[in-house]
């Protein structure tokens, strides 16, 4: 379903999340106090506005109200961040996402009503983290604190096994949710069907069974 976003700030972070939901099919309204930065928008988003976002009346004008969703992607100015995402509360925007610099400012940001805090750059070194001290990790997504969901490299040493024989599920409480062969993705595996070396594995499990089941394939 097509959805309607307003963007405050159109930092790298801002301008490539805007060009994101655009390219996914969605409206986005994008605004930035420096006009050269919505001028390079102006032709990705849906539409694009020079305007200061810590101002109610201009935010009133922009009919931010209107809005299901805003992210506010100011970035280091805290105060503009605070003030921005107060305001856009005020107008009972349902839902406002706010990119933070460090947990102090998030939880400054979630008291003064912000839905959901994001932390780019914390959460991307965690990524990368993650993805250096593994052979096999390709890529993974946090599902809670706990859970991820991980696309790994199948391990050499699972080459010939059914998932029955591997049986990681009752061995390291993982569960192999697909496996992608040669281009083609199998979405529900049955236990008898065999790993080759090649596939891709998309796994759920928490952080340590998942990394117990790293340790043992490596
Ligand atoms: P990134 O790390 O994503 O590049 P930046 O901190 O560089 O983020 O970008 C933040 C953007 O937010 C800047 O382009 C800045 O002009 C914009 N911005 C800051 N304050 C306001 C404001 N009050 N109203 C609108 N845009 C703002």
């Amino acid at each position: 379903m097509k959805k309607q976003f307003i963007v405050i700030g159109l930092g790298r972070f801002g301008s490539s999340l805007t060009k994101t939901l655009v390219e996914a099919g969605h409206e986005v309204l994008a605004v930035d106090k420096d006009i050269d930065l919505v001028q390079g928008m102006s032709s990705i988003a849906t539409h694009a506005i020079q305007a200061d976002a810590t101002d109610e009346s201009v935010l009133k004008e922009l009919g931010a109200g209107n809005f299901s969703h805003a992210v506010v992607a100011i970035g280091e100015n805290l105060q503009s961040s605070i003030l921005t995402t107060l305001l856009l509360k005020e107008m009972n925007i349902p839902k406002v996402t706010v990119k933070a610099k460090n947990i102090i400012y998030g939880k400054v940001l979630t008291k003064i009503g912000a839905d959901q805090v994001v932390y780019p750059e914390r959460d991307m070194g965690i990524r990368l983290g993650r993805q250096l001290s593994s052979d096999n990790l390709i890529d993974y997504i946090e599902l809670s604190p706990i859970y991820n969901l991980v696309e790994m490299n199948a391990p050499a040493a699972m080459n010939g096994y059914s998932i029955y024989d591997l049986d990681v599920r009752a061995k390291y409480g993982v569960n192999i949710m697909a496996i992608k062969s040669n281009g083609e993705i199998n979405i529900s595996p049955r236990a008898e069907d065999k790993i080759q070396t090649g596939d891709t594995l998309l796994l759920i499990g928490s952080n340590e069974d998942i990394s117990a089941l790293e340790r043992k394939y490596e």
